[in-house]
């Protein structure tokens, strides 16, 4: 016997954790996709320009990511995830040609870069983690490649503008998480390979249908619940929790009245493919690059993949443009000065996260926001301390199918209680 009908609406990792959490407290779940794929801004798919899969953007994950290590513990495929050497990311100079280190835990700090940072750093450093809601990373740490590299990754929004306080509470658990809290994770193979496709194998087991092609188009409620919802052009009643884990800009069509954030920041990825695989200064498939257009660079066989973040500036230049201006920062790095671009799939995801300023940070909204009984948004988007960032989408949507499974007095399941993230989100 199942504890009823549940209905999760976008099959990014936010739906995808939420109806994995339903499935294991015993609801018959129905994902609701709008695209043909999972996985939303998390995704892979094959690329007939350069013969390989690719990942629409590189994505980097911690050693603090709790949430995304409970999941992928569910899924069983927490080996899909490579730590890099070390708990210090490689970082090249490209103007001076030269490499250093940034150090992801205190203990490296120590061991690596104590001497390569200024008491000026140490400074900015202190004012950013003590800063409170409307304060910029601008008010705190004056510019610098350092801390333009580090809150453009961190918040994908430039520092000048940027909040302050999401940037805190990421450096806060990186730095005083305990062992390993800072070590950098990338996917092994892809991203479709650590998460959608064991994520979507795993809750096909559950007993969980997922429609894909299949949009959600209207919410139909009374007396404060949703009843039933329209998908793909057919009406289904909904009897159960219902959670909306889509973007804003499609859950304000779907909750008309209610105004979401619709502030964005973009973020290109460009996937050169090389003559032969490649190695970097570091040693890592990671480097990070300080002085150029690029800003970090990550290899996997022979693709060289570079991630601009916060590239608002870029939009209004031409692809092939993008890619030649980018080649000439990253052929040296690779060894191969002189030689042309290389066929190059140059990926833009326009709205790739929300744009972290104090005011947007301030309006990500709560999971209860709809004020409809049985419903809860979930998304990276939503209030929590941390930036829209894989952790924040994995935990609210934990948190969205929690609050609805306790509603109805069903057992939620342990893996998803134990994520200590959880306690951390605003609701
Ligand atoms: C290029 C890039 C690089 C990034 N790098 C990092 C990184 O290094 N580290 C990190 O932690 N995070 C990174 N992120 C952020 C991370 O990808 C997101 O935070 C996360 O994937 C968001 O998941 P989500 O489920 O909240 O939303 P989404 O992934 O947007 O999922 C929403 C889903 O809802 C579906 N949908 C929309 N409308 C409907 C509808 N009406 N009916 C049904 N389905 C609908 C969409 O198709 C989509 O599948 C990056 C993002 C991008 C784009």
């Amino acid at each position: 016997m199942t504890a009823g009908t549940a209905d999760v609406i976008g099959a990014g990792l936010a739906g995808m954790a939420a109806a994995l959490a339903l499935a294991d407290s015993g609801y018959a779940v129905r994902l609701w996709e709008a695209s043909p794929a999972a996985g939303g801004r998390c995704r892979s798919f094959n690329d007939p320009l350069t013969g390989r899969l690719l990942d629409n953007g590189n994505h980097l994950l911690m050693g603090c990511n709790h949430a995304v290590f409970a999941l992928l513990d569910r899924t069983g495929t927490r080996n899909e995830l490579m730590p890099l050497g070390a708990e210090a990311v490689p970082l090249y100079d490209l103007e001076a040609r030269k490499l250093g280190w940034a150090p992801f835990s205190l203990r490296s700090w120590w061991q690596r870069g104590a001497s390569a940072f200024s008491l000026g750093d140490v400074g900015a450093l202190t004012r950013v983690l003590l800063a409170g809601p409307g304060t910029t990373v601008a008010a705190c740490a004056s510019a610098g490649v350092l801390w333009d590299a580090l809150t453009a990754a961190v918040l994908n929004t430039g520092p000048e503008v940027a909040a302050a306080a999401p940037l805190a509470a990421v450096l806060r658990r990186i730095l005083f998480g305990g062992p390993g809290s800072g070590r950098p994770y990338i996917a092994a193979s892809s991203l479709g390979q650590t998460f959608a496709e064991p994520l979507l194998a795993t809750l096909e087991a559950a007993g969980a249908q997922i429609r894909f092609s299949c949009p959600v188009t209207a919410l139909h409620c009374e007396n404060g619940t949703v009843t039933a919802l329209t998908a793909g052009g057919s009406e289904f009643e909904a009897t159960g929790p219902v959670i909306l884990a889509v973007p804003p800009a499609a859950a304000s069509r779907l909750l008309p009245g209610i105004s979401f954030p619709q502030s964005y920041s973009p973020i290109d990825n460009l996937h050169y493919r090389l003559p032969a695989p490649a190695t970097l200064p570091g040693g890592e498939p990671l480097l990070g690059l300080l002085g150029g257009q690029a800003q970090w660079l990550f290899l996997r066989g022979d693709v060289a993949s570079v991630t601009i973040s916060a590239a608002d500036e870029l939009q209004t230049v031409a692809a092939d443009e993008l890619a030649e201006r980018v080649w000439a920062d990253i052929a040296p790095v690779l060894g191969l000065s002189g030689m042309a671009a290389p066929p190059c799939r140059v990926v833009r995801e326009k709205r790739a996260t929300l744009a972290l300023t104090p005011a947007v940070e301030a309006s990500r909204p709560g999971r209860h926001a709809a004020g409809l009984a049985n419903l809860r948004l979930a998304g990276d988007w939503l209030a929590s301390p941390l930036p829209p960032t894989i952790e924040s989408a994995i935990t609210s949507g934990l948190a969205a199918a929690r609050d609805l499974v306790q509603d109805a007095a069903t057992r939620f399941p342990g893996w998803a209680s134990q994520v200590p993230a959880l306690r951390l989100s605003r609701s």
